[in-house]
Protein backbone atom coordinates (compact mmCIF):
# COMPACT_ATOMS: atom_id res chain seq x y z
CA UNK A 1 0.00 0.00 0.00
CA UNK A 2 0.96 3.43 -0.81
CA UNK A 3 2.62 5.10 2.15
CA UNK A 4 0.56 8.58 3.34
CA UNK A 5 0.74 10.17 6.20
CA UNK A 6 -2.82 12.05 6.52
CA UNK A 7 -1.36 12.90 10.58
CA UNK A 8 2.20 12.32 11.55
CA UNK A 9 2.35 11.46 15.32
CA UNK A 10 4.13 14.42 17.58
CA UNK A 11 7.47 13.71 18.58
CA UNK A 12 7.18 11.00 21.38
CA UNK A 13 9.01 12.84 23.82
CA UNK A 14 5.90 13.24 26.32
CA UNK A 15 3.94 10.58 27.78
CA UNK A 16 0.87 9.83 25.38
CA UNK A 17 -2.50 9.91 27.39
CA UNK A 18 -4.60 8.65 24.78
CA UNK A 19 -5.36 5.06 25.63
CA UNK A 20 -4.27 4.82 29.26
CA UNK A 21 -6.82 2.92 31.97
CA UNK A 22 -8.41 5.32 34.65
CA UNK A 23 -6.22 3.68 36.96
CA UNK A 24 -3.12 4.54 35.00
CA UNK A 25 -4.06 8.32 34.24
CA UNK A 26 -4.22 8.80 38.20
CA UNK A 27 -1.53 6.73 38.60
CA UNK A 28 0.84 8.79 36.23
CA UNK A 29 -1.12 12.27 37.38
CA UNK A 30 0.09 11.62 40.88
CA UNK A 31 3.82 10.82 40.13
CA UNK A 32 4.10 13.76 37.84
CA UNK A 33 2.16 17.11 40.46
CA UNK A 34 3.02 15.14 43.63
CA UNK A 35 -0.69 14.69 44.14
CA UNK A 36 -2.30 12.65 46.73
CA UNK A 37 -4.65 9.93 46.11
CA UNK A 38 -8.12 12.13 46.20
CA UNK A 39 -6.88 15.06 44.05
CA UNK A 40 -5.29 12.45 41.42
CA UNK A 41 -8.70 10.85 41.12
CA UNK A 42 -9.89 14.01 40.74
CA UNK A 43 -7.68 15.27 37.89
CA UNK A 44 -8.20 12.07 36.55
CA UNK A 45 -11.78 12.28 36.17
CA UNK A 46 -11.35 15.43 34.68
CA UNK A 47 -9.20 14.56 31.55
CA UNK A 48 -11.17 11.47 31.01
CA UNK A 49 -14.16 13.06 29.93
CA UNK A 50 -11.87 15.10 27.32
CA UNK A 51 -9.83 12.38 26.21
CA UNK A 52 -12.69 10.42 25.87
CA UNK A 53 -15.88 11.91 25.45
CA UNK A 54 -14.86 15.18 23.97
CA UNK A 55 -12.07 13.45 22.01
CA UNK A 56 -9.62 16.70 22.86
CA UNK A 57 -5.95 16.34 21.67
CA UNK A 58 -4.59 19.68 22.63
CA UNK A 59 -4.65 20.46 26.44
CA UNK A 60 -5.47 23.90 25.13
CA UNK A 61 -9.17 23.24 24.88
CA UNK A 62 -9.89 22.00 28.39
CA UNK A 63 -11.58 25.03 29.22
CA UNK A 64 -12.24 23.94 33.15
CA UNK A 65 -9.17 23.77 33.88
CA UNK A 66 -7.00 26.67 35.33
CA UNK A 67 -4.29 27.69 32.60
CA UNK A 68 -1.56 27.15 34.41
CA UNK A 69 -2.25 23.30 34.61
CA UNK A 70 -3.17 23.06 31.09
CA UNK A 71 0.35 24.27 30.26
CA UNK A 72 2.13 22.12 33.16
CA UNK A 73 -0.09 19.14 31.54
CA UNK A 74 1.38 20.50 28.24
CA UNK A 75 4.94 20.33 28.74
CA UNK A 76 4.53 16.41 30.30
CA UNK A 77 2.07 14.96 27.95
CA UNK A 78 0.33 14.70 24.97
CA UNK A 79 -2.97 13.12 23.42
CA UNK A 80 -1.91 11.54 20.39
CA UNK A 81 -3.32 9.57 17.88
CA UNK A 82 -2.10 6.36 16.25
CA UNK A 83 -0.68 7.22 12.42
CA UNK A 84 -3.06 7.26 9.72
CA UNK A 85 -1.09 5.36 7.03
CA UNK A 86 -4.25 5.38 4.87
CA UNK A 87 -7.69 4.85 4.47
CA UNK A 88 -9.62 3.04 1.79
CA UNK A 89 -13.27 3.71 1.23
CA UNK A 90 -15.08 0.76 -0.33
CA UNK A 91 -18.37 1.39 -2.71
CA UNK A 92 -20.86 -0.01 0.55
CA UNK A 93 -19.07 2.29 2.14
CA UNK A 94 -16.60 0.24 4.42
CA UNK A 95 -13.93 1.65 5.53
CA UNK A 96 -10.49 0.03 5.98
CA UNK A 97 -7.69 1.94 7.87
CA UNK A 98 -3.85 1.12 7.92
CA UNK A 99 -2.06 2.57 11.05
CA UNK A 100 1.56 2.51 12.11
CA UNK A 101 2.16 1.42 15.79
CA UNK A 102 5.73 2.51 15.13
CA UNK A 103 7.70 3.26 11.73
CA UNK A 104 7.18 -0.37 9.49
CA UNK A 105 4.57 -1.65 12.28
CA UNK A 106 0.80 -1.89 10.64
CA UNK A 107 -2.24 -3.42 11.28
CA UNK A 108 -5.92 -3.06 10.28
CA UNK A 109 -9.00 -1.97 11.35
CA UNK A 110 -12.50 -1.92 9.24
CA UNK A 111 -15.51 -0.23 10.11
CA UNK A 112 -18.67 -1.40 8.75
CA UNK A 113 -21.96 0.67 8.62
CA UNK A 114 -24.81 -1.30 9.33
CA UNK A 115 -23.80 -4.07 11.36
CA UNK A 116 -25.78 -3.71 15.08
CA UNK A 117 -27.66 -0.70 15.87
CA UNK A 118 -25.27 1.57 13.56
CA UNK A 119 -21.76 0.18 12.36
CA UNK A 120 -19.09 -2.26 13.47
CA UNK A 121 -15.87 -1.07 14.40
CA UNK A 122 -13.39 -4.64 13.81
CA UNK A 123 -9.86 -4.07 15.83
CA UNK A 124 -6.99 -5.83 15.91
CA UNK A 125 -5.48 -7.39 18.88
CA UNK A 126 -1.94 -8.41 17.51
CA UNK A 127 0.35 -7.49 14.94
CA UNK A 128 -0.17 -11.07 12.56
CA UNK A 129 -1.57 -13.72 14.32
CA UNK A 130 1.02 -16.95 15.34
CA UNK A 131 -2.09 -19.08 14.63
CA UNK A 132 -2.53 -20.56 11.19
CA UNK A 133 -5.71 -20.94 10.12
CA UNK A 134 -5.13 -22.47 6.51
CA UNK A 135 -8.34 -20.33 5.05
CA UNK A 136 -7.07 -16.62 6.51
CA UNK A 137 -4.34 -14.34 5.02
CA UNK A 138 -3.65 -12.97 8.45
CA UNK A 139 -2.45 -16.19 9.51
CA UNK A 140 0.50 -16.10 6.55
CA UNK A 141 1.58 -12.92 8.50
CA UNK A 142 4.97 -13.87 10.60
CA UNK A 143 5.72 -10.79 12.16
CA UNK A 144 3.72 -10.80 15.86
CA UNK A 145 3.49 -8.79 18.95
CA UNK A 146 0.51 -8.05 20.85
CA UNK A 147 -0.63 -4.77 21.13
CA UNK A 148 -1.12 -2.43 24.23
CA UNK A 149 -4.31 -1.75 25.65
CA UNK A 150 -3.86 1.57 24.69
CA UNK A 151 -3.28 0.48 20.84
CA UNK A 152 -6.14 -1.30 20.94
CA UNK A 153 -8.13 1.83 22.45
CA UNK A 154 -6.27 4.03 19.80
CA UNK A 155 -7.97 1.99 16.84
CA UNK A 156 -11.21 3.02 18.28
CA UNK A 157 -9.77 6.61 18.50
CA UNK A 158 -8.84 7.31 15.53
CA UNK A 159 -11.94 6.37 13.97
CA UNK A 160 -14.12 8.27 15.74
CA UNK A 161 -11.85 11.43 14.68
CA UNK A 162 -12.39 9.74 11.03
CA UNK A 163 -16.30 9.80 11.38
CA UNK A 164 -16.35 12.71 13.25
CA UNK A 165 -17.90 11.42 16.40
CA UNK A 166 -17.07 13.17 19.54
CA UNK A 167 -18.20 13.86 21.68
CA UNK A 168 -19.05 10.57 22.97
CA UNK A 169 -22.61 8.97 23.23
CA UNK A 170 -26.11 9.78 21.23
CA UNK A 171 -28.75 7.82 20.06
CA UNK A 172 -27.86 8.61 16.09
CA UNK A 173 -23.73 7.37 16.55
CA UNK A 174 -22.20 5.60 13.91
CA UNK A 175 -19.85 3.37 15.52
CA UNK A 176 -22.37 1.31 17.67
CA UNK A 177 -20.42 -2.08 18.41
CA UNK A 178 -16.88 -3.28 18.87
CA UNK A 179 -15.76 -6.87 17.29
CA UNK A 180 -12.55 -8.36 17.62
CA UNK A 181 -12.39 -9.84 14.70
CA UNK A 182 -9.56 -8.12 12.97
CA UNK A 183 -5.70 -9.71 13.08
CA UNK A 184 -4.71 -11.69 15.43
CA UNK A 185 -5.83 -13.74 18.67
CA UNK A 186 -7.30 -11.63 20.98
CA UNK A 187 -7.48 -14.34 23.91
CA UNK A 188 -3.38 -14.62 23.09
CA UNK A 189 -3.94 -10.98 24.71
CA UNK A 190 -6.01 -11.10 27.00
CA UNK A 191 -4.83 -8.71 29.41
CA UNK A 192 -4.57 -5.99 27.00
CA UNK A 193 -8.03 -6.86 25.40
CA UNK A 194 -9.27 -6.57 28.96
CA UNK A 195 -8.12 -3.33 29.62
CA UNK A 196 -9.00 -2.07 26.47
CA UNK A 197 -12.52 -2.96 26.90
CA UNK A 198 -12.93 -1.70 30.66
CA UNK A 199 -12.20 2.13 28.63
CA UNK A 200 -14.26 1.83 25.50
CA UNK A 201 -17.11 0.54 27.72
CA UNK A 202 -16.67 3.39 30.12
CA UNK A 203 -19.99 5.62 30.50
CA UNK A 204 -18.08 9.00 31.03
CA UNK A 205 -16.12 8.07 27.67
CA UNK A 206 -16.42 6.62 24.75
CA UNK A 207 -19.37 4.55 26.21
CA UNK A 208 -19.71 1.21 23.98
CA UNK A 209 -20.56 -0.77 26.30
CA UNK A 210 -19.36 -4.38 27.06
CA UNK A 211 -22.97 -6.15 25.63
CA UNK A 212 -21.99 -4.42 21.96
CA UNK A 213 -18.47 -5.56 22.16
CA UNK A 214 -17.80 -8.58 20.73
CA UNK A 215 -14.54 -11.27 21.29
CA UNK A 216 -14.04 -13.30 18.54
CA UNK A 217 -11.86 -16.37 19.38
CA UNK A 218 -10.67 -19.49 17.54
CA UNK A 219 -10.78 -21.46 20.32
CA UNK A 220 -8.29 -20.77 22.94
CA UNK A 221 -10.16 -22.84 25.89
CA UNK A 222 -8.35 -22.20 29.13
CA UNK A 223 -8.72 -18.68 28.34
CA UNK A 224 -12.41 -18.75 27.33
CA UNK A 225 -13.30 -18.22 31.24
CA UNK A 226 -11.38 -15.41 32.29
CA UNK A 227 -12.20 -13.71 29.31
CA UNK A 228 -15.94 -13.39 30.11
CA UNK A 229 -14.98 -13.15 33.55
CA UNK A 230 -12.58 -10.00 32.95
CA UNK A 231 -14.94 -8.43 30.46
CA UNK A 232 -18.77 -9.73 30.42
CA UNK A 233 -17.75 -9.02 26.44
CA UNK A 234 -19.88 -11.17 23.95
CA UNK A 235 -18.10 -14.20 22.98
CA UNK A 236 -17.80 -15.85 19.04
CA UNK A 237 -16.00 -18.87 17.87
CA UNK A 238 -14.65 -19.66 15.06
CA UNK A 239 -15.76 -23.17 14.88
CA UNK A 240 -15.56 -23.65 10.56
CA UNK A 241 -16.15 -27.44 10.80
CA UNK A 242 -18.26 -30.19 12.75
CA UNK A 243 -15.38 -32.95 12.73
CA UNK A 244 -12.09 -32.94 14.83
CA UNK A 245 -10.40 -34.18 11.91
CA UNK A 246 -11.55 -31.54 9.50
CA UNK A 247 -11.18 -28.34 12.44
CA UNK A 248 -7.43 -30.10 13.04
CA UNK A 249 -6.42 -28.89 9.51
CA UNK A 250 -8.58 -25.96 9.05
CA UNK A 251 -8.56 -24.42 12.57
CA UNK A 252 -5.27 -26.11 14.08
CA UNK A 253 -5.82 -25.13 17.58
CA UNK A 254 -8.18 -27.53 17.45
CA UNK A 255 -5.30 -30.53 18.01
CA UNK A 256 -5.27 -29.07 21.58
CA UNK A 257 -8.68 -28.26 22.20
CA UNK A 258 -10.88 -30.58 20.69
CA UNK A 259 -14.27 -29.23 19.63
CA UNK A 260 -16.52 -30.98 22.58
CA UNK A 261 -13.55 -29.13 25.14
CA UNK A 262 -14.39 -26.07 23.25
CA UNK A 263 -18.19 -26.40 23.71
CA UNK A 264 -18.19 -27.58 26.86
CA UNK A 265 -16.20 -24.09 27.45
CA UNK A 266 -18.72 -22.37 26.11
CA UNK A 267 -21.56 -24.18 27.92
CA UNK A 268 -19.59 -22.67 30.79
CA UNK A 269 -18.89 -19.35 29.76
CA UNK A 270 -19.63 -16.58 32.23
CA UNK A 271 -23.41 -15.13 31.32
CA UNK A 272 -24.06 -17.40 28.98
CA UNK A 273 -28.07 -17.61 28.02
CA UNK A 274 -31.05 -17.28 25.48
CA UNK A 275 -30.29 -13.79 26.16
CA UNK A 276 -26.76 -13.37 25.29
CA UNK A 277 -25.87 -15.94 23.28
CA UNK A 278 -22.80 -17.30 21.76
CA UNK A 279 -21.67 -16.37 17.73
CA UNK A 280 -20.72 -19.57 16.16
CA UNK A 281 -18.61 -18.41 12.95
CA UNK A 282 -18.57 -20.93 9.63
CA UNK A 283 -16.65 -19.94 6.90
CA UNK A 284 -18.43 -21.36 3.67
CA UNK A 285 -15.49 -23.47 1.79
CA UNK A 286 -16.14 -25.30 -1.38
CA UNK A 287 -16.22 -29.17 -1.24
CA UNK A 288 -14.38 -28.61 2.13
CA UNK A 289 -17.51 -27.95 4.76
CA UNK A 290 -20.26 -27.08 2.75
CA UNK A 291 -22.43 -30.23 3.01
CA UNK A 292 -26.11 -30.83 3.90
CA UNK A 293 -24.32 -33.21 6.02
CA UNK A 294 -22.22 -30.82 8.17
CA UNK A 295 -25.47 -28.40 7.72
CA UNK A 296 -27.18 -30.84 10.00
CA UNK A 297 -24.49 -32.08 11.94
CA UNK A 298 -23.57 -28.40 12.97
CA UNK A 299 -27.26 -28.10 14.33
CA UNK A 300 -26.89 -31.42 16.22
CA UNK A 301 -23.22 -30.03 17.72
CA UNK A 302 -25.00 -26.94 18.90
CA UNK A 303 -28.17 -28.28 20.95
CA UNK A 304 -28.19 -27.20 24.26
CA UNK A 305 -25.85 -24.17 23.79
CA UNK A 306 -27.14 -20.77 23.56
CA UNK A 307 -26.16 -19.55 20.13
CA UNK A 308 -26.11 -17.75 17.02
CA UNK A 309 -24.66 -19.37 13.37
CA UNK A 310 -22.93 -17.10 11.66
CA UNK A 311 -22.65 -18.21 7.72
CA UNK A 312 -19.67 -16.39 6.46
CA UNK A 313 -18.43 -16.80 2.69
CA UNK A 314 -15.27 -17.56 2.50
CA UNK A 315 -13.06 -14.07 0.98
CA UNK A 316 -10.55 -14.94 -1.27
CA UNK A 317 -6.93 -13.56 -1.17
CA UNK A 318 -4.02 -14.78 -3.46
CA UNK A 319 -2.27 -17.73 -3.30
CA UNK A 320 -5.07 -19.03 -1.03
CA UNK A 321 -5.84 -22.89 -1.47
CA UNK A 322 -9.72 -22.57 -1.47
CA UNK A 323 -12.79 -21.65 -3.19
CA UNK A 324 -15.67 -19.88 -1.98
CA UNK A 325 -19.08 -22.44 -1.84
CA UNK A 326 -21.31 -21.17 -4.61
CA UNK A 327 -24.30 -19.02 -3.22
CA UNK A 328 -26.94 -22.01 -3.93
CA UNK A 329 -25.11 -24.23 -1.64
CA UNK A 330 -24.90 -21.38 0.82
CA UNK A 331 -28.53 -20.87 0.82
CA UNK A 332 -28.90 -24.46 1.03
CA UNK A 333 -26.81 -25.14 3.85
CA UNK A 334 -28.70 -21.72 5.40
CA UNK A 335 -32.05 -23.15 5.06
CA UNK A 336 -31.41 -26.83 7.13
CA UNK A 337 -29.59 -23.97 9.89
CA UNK A 338 -32.69 -21.82 9.31
CA UNK A 339 -35.45 -24.37 9.54
CA UNK A 340 -33.48 -25.77 12.89
CA UNK A 341 -34.40 -22.38 14.11
CA UNK A 342 -31.76 -20.16 13.43
CA UNK A 343 -32.43 -16.92 11.98
CA UNK A 344 -30.80 -14.98 8.87
CA UNK A 345 -27.47 -16.39 8.98
CA UNK A 346 -25.34 -15.17 6.24
CA UNK A 347 -22.81 -12.58 6.75
CA UNK A 348 -23.28 -10.54 3.80
CA UNK A 349 -19.27 -10.02 2.28
CA UNK A 350 -18.19 -6.03 3.03
CA UNK A 351 -15.67 -4.31 1.51
CA UNK A 352 -14.31 -6.75 -0.45
CA UNK A 353 -13.07 -4.61 -3.05
CA UNK A 354 -10.94 -3.46 -0.85
CA UNK A 355 -9.95 -6.24 0.95
CA UNK A 356 -11.05 -5.53 3.81
CA UNK A 357 -13.48 -8.58 4.64
CA UNK A 358 -13.13 -10.73 7.14
CA UNK A 359 -10.00 -13.11 6.44
CA UNK A 360 -8.26 -10.63 4.18
CA UNK A 361 -6.49 -7.97 6.42
CA UNK A 362 -2.66 -8.53 6.53
CA UNK A 363 -0.80 -5.72 6.65
CA UNK A 364 2.48 -4.93 4.91
CA UNK A 365 4.78 -5.31 7.96
CA UNK A 366 6.77 -8.28 7.01
CA UNK A 367 7.24 -7.38 3.57
CA UNK A 368 8.40 -3.74 4.77
CA UNK A 369 10.85 -5.10 6.80
CA UNK A 370 12.44 -7.44 4.06
CA UNK A 371 12.70 -4.62 1.69
CA UNK A 372 14.18 -2.56 4.04
CA UNK A 373 16.62 -5.50 4.74
CA UNK A 374 17.31 -5.85 1.28
CA UNK A 375 18.17 -1.88 0.75
CA UNK A 376 20.58 -2.24 4.11
CA UNK A 377 22.11 -4.74 2.69
CA UNK A 378 22.76 -3.02 -0.55
CA UNK A 379 24.15 0.15 1.54
CA UNK A 380 21.60 2.25 0.23
N1 LIG B 1 -8.38 -14.85 15.64
C1 LIG B 1 -9.75 -14.69 15.95
C2 LIG B 1 -10.32 -13.34 15.52
C3 LIG B 1 -9.89 -12.83 14.16
S1 LIG B 1 -10.45 -13.72 12.76
C4 LIG B 1 -10.56 -15.82 15.37
O1 LIG B 1 -10.02 -16.62 14.61
O2 LIG B 1 -11.72 -15.93 15.72
C5 LIG B 1 -12.13 -13.17 12.55
C6 LIG B 1 -13.03 -14.13 11.79
O3 LIG B 1 -12.73 -14.12 10.39
C7 LIG B 1 -12.87 -15.57 12.23
O4 LIG B 1 -14.11 -16.21 12.35
C8 LIG B 1 -12.08 -16.15 11.11
O5 LIG B 1 -12.20 -17.53 11.07
C9 LIG B 1 -12.69 -15.46 9.92
N2 LIG B 1 -11.90 -15.56 8.70
C10 LIG B 1 -10.56 -15.68 8.58
N3 LIG B 1 -10.19 -15.71 7.29
C11 LIG B 1 -11.32 -15.61 6.55
C12 LIG B 1 -11.60 -15.53 5.14
N4 LIG B 1 -10.62 -15.57 4.25
N5 LIG B 1 -12.88 -15.39 4.75
C13 LIG B 1 -13.87 -15.29 5.66
N6 LIG B 1 -13.68 -15.34 6.99
C14 LIG B 1 -12.41 -15.49 7.44
FE1 LIG C 1 -5.38 -16.15 13.55
FE2 LIG C 1 -8.07 -15.97 13.62
FE3 LIG C 1 -6.74 -15.95 11.27
FE4 LIG C 1 -6.89 -18.20 12.70
S1 LIG C 1 -8.61 -17.09 11.75
S2 LIG C 1 -5.03 -17.38 11.71
S3 LIG C 1 -6.77 -17.41 14.78
S4 LIG C 1 -6.60 -14.39 12.88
Amino acid sequence: MAELDLKQPAAATRVNLAGMTRGELRAVLAETFGLDEKKARMRATQLWRWIYHYGVTDFAGMTDIAKDMRAALAENFEIRRLALVERQVSNDGTRKYLMALSPGVEIECVFIPDVGRAGALCVSSQVGCTLNCTFCHTGTQALVRNLTAAEIVGQVMAVKDDLGEWPSGGDDRRLSNIVFMGMGEPLYNLENVAKAIDVISDGDGISISRRRTTVSTSGVVPQMQALGEATSAMLAISLHATNDPLRDELVPINRKYPIAELLNACRNYPGVGNARRITFEYVMLKGVNDSDAEARELVRLLKGVPAKINLIPWNPWPGAPYECSSWERIEAFADIVNRAGYASPIRTPRGRDIAAACGQLKSDSVKKRASEARREAAGA
